[in-house]
């Protein structure tokens, strides 16, 4: 079988300057890491950080995930490619892969098939160190606020309410809850701490929705990192962390530029979680994206509900933009999924299955129709669809207004989304988006959360906890009550129920906890668990990571 590495491998890549010079970036401001790698220098990637864009901006984003595959990443690089192809000038704005997912279940985040980045091995593993650069800005903060206990605490931080916990770009269950500086005088006051994945800091947050250096040295300033024991709050900048950690920093801040495997310029930068933080690739590549193309391609993680949510309400909200277009991506076999069959039966035919499944569609479409954006639905192709399935899914969409459209971008490139990039060329032309956040910034913090329950995820209510409310208050006592939500709960459902697929109505949404990233600028809303730090599977992808007799790597997918 040909991986999606031996793809990779296989294809010429150009020198990284002819890519920079396709996008309209000078040799000046490039600062090249290797042959196919580059970053674009902070000047120019930020001398117009207070310009409106001039590009359309489309959004790729997803059915609610099943165990089957979307394959949203895939879809924005070949649409990315097939714009360019029709003659549009096209660039792809991307997330970072992690080394969790990469050496855990899911693989890196480069695209497949014949729709990849490259180089797919660098990329996915250090790439250009910018996760690096955020983990030791993490702890340093981590390792102020332990030094500042120990010379006394001038500041007052009681050890028990500290919520800064250290970070590791890595799935290690084992670091989820240590205790840290045991071992007596010489190592400080012994307290409860833990480790988050890198993804999951909100430093990567406050990275990925910075518009320039002044903007991320302000937003690291006001992390929130513990109470003291009156309950006021203790911030970065009152450990005067906050320039060491933008100075760590500032070369990561630069956006990474690469090549898809047909030649379209990509910038593949940040990469917070979908749950805690937003979920999509920093503001600053994006912005700096659409100052140079005519059209920009970006994803938003897990489904429409999480991640385009969160694009929209608050990444779009706090960078000043606002997309042309939407794309949602599905796939036959995912909707089956959604309809009730099980994974090891997705192979036989079942038309009724997708019509099911395809309620979860519907829904997504007609929630990206509420933030005033046209949609086309991307019906990603795999070899086992056959044609009655895909009309159920064209059939299903129609009536709303929308277009599903066959995509074989995977198995042949280009060509293979050339239908779609020409509807989305329709939709941009058409003019038709008028996009607004779904809450205004003046609403409450738990009338923001309910406004998201009831319109995205049809919810009858929000199940708030007293406690859980008087602390919703207290943020806004305290001034930031302005500030959208960021929901943390499961991806695979529109409840909060992952075994709950389809279109569940008139569940309960139940709000456990709320947290300020007062850095990032929202408040986490957390419905059922939250992970900040995953584990490692029984068979990690690791495990058939390695070398060839060659010295290349092989096994990542
Ligand atoms: P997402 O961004 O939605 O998580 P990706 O685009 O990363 O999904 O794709 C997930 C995996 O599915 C990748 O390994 C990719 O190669 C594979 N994949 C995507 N589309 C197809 C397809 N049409 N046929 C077979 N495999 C596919
Ligand atoms: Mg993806």
């Amino acid at each position: 079988m040909v991986t999606d590495l031996d793809i990779a491998r296989a294809a010429r890549l150009l020198p990284i300057q002819e890519i920079a010079a396709r996008a309209g970036i000078p040799e000046a401001a490039l600062e090249p890491y290797g042959r196919h790698k580059a970053k674009v220098g902070l000047e120019f990637a930020t001398a117009r950080d207070g310009a409106a864009p001039r590009g359309a901006l489309v959004l790729v984003t997803g059915i609610s995930p099943t165990a089957a595959g979307e394959g949203k990443t895939t879809t924005t690089i070949g649409l990315g490619d097939a714009l360019n192809s029709l003659g549009t000038r096209a660039m792809i704005a991307l997330r970072e892969p992690s080394l969790g997912p990469c050496f855990g279940v899911k693989g890196g985040a480069t695209g497949g098939g014949r729709a990849q980045v490259a180089p797919m091995e660098e990329i996915n593993l250090h790439f250009t160190g910018d996760f690096h650069a955020i983990t030791s800005a993490n702890n340093l903060l981590a390792a102020m606020l332990d030094n500042h206990l120990y010379w006394g605490n001038e500041l007052g931080l009681d050890a028990r309410r500290v919520s800064w916990r250290r970070a590791i770009d890595m799935n290690d269950r084992a670091l989820r809850q240590v205790n840290a500086a045991l071992g007596g005088v010489p190592n400080g006051f012994p307290r409860e701490d833990g480790f988050d994945i890198t993804v999951a800091s909100e430093v990567m947050a406050v990275f990925c929705l910075s518009k320039n250096l002044e903007e991320l040295q302000q937003r690291l300033g006001r992390i929130i990192v513990g109470q003291t024991r009156d309950g006021r709050n203790v911030t970065a900048r009152d450990l005067k962390a906050d320039g060491a950690m933008a100075a760590l920093l500032r070369d990561a801040l630069a956006p990474n530029l690469v090549q898809t495997l047909e030649g379209s310029p990509a910038l593949v930068h940040g990469g917070p979680f979908a749950n805690i933080a937003h979920g999509c690739n920093s503001v600053i590549a994006t912005r700096l994206a659409l100052q140079l193309a005519d059209v920009v391609v970006t994803e938003a993680g897990f489904g429409a509900d999480l991640g385009a949510e969160k694009f929209l309400d608050i990444k779009c909200r706090s960078a000043g933009l606002a997309p042309s277009a939407c794309v949602v991506v599905a796939t036959v076999r995912a909707l089956k999924m959604h309809g009730g069959v099980a994974k090891s039966a997705l192979g036989a035919e079942d038309v009724a299955a997708v019509t099911r499944g395809a309620a979860n569609l519907r829904r997504h479409v007609q929630n990206m129709q509420k933030f005033g954006l046209p949609v086309v639905v991307a019906l990603n192709r795999f070899t086992s669809d056959t044609a009655a399935e895909i009309a159920a899914v064209q059939a299903a969409v129609r009536p709303l207004g929308v277009e599903a459209i066959l995509c074989t971008h995977w198995s042949d490139g280009a060509a293979g989304a050339a239908d779609l990039a020409r509807a989305v060329q329709a939709l941009i032309a058409g003019g038709t988006a008028s996009f607004e956040p779904l809450y205004n910034d003046h609403m409450s913090l738990q009338g923001k959360i309910e406004t998201v329950a009831r319109e995205i995820y049809h919810a009858a209510s929000v199940s708030v906890p007293p406690p859980v409310a008087a602390r919703l208050r207290r943020f806004e006592e305290q001034g930031f009550g302005h500030v959208p939500v960021c929901i943390a709960k499961t991806q695979y459902s529109f409840s909060a129920d992952p075994t709950l697929m389809g279109a569940p109505e008139g569940h309960v949404l139940p709000l456990r906890e709320v947290r300020l990233s007062a850095g990032a600028g929202f408040v986490v809303a957390i419905c059922g668990e939250i992970m900040t730090m995953p584990g490692l599977p029984r068979r990690p992808a690791a495990e058939s990571i390695g070398l060839d007799a060659e010295g290349r790597i092989e096994g990542l997918f």
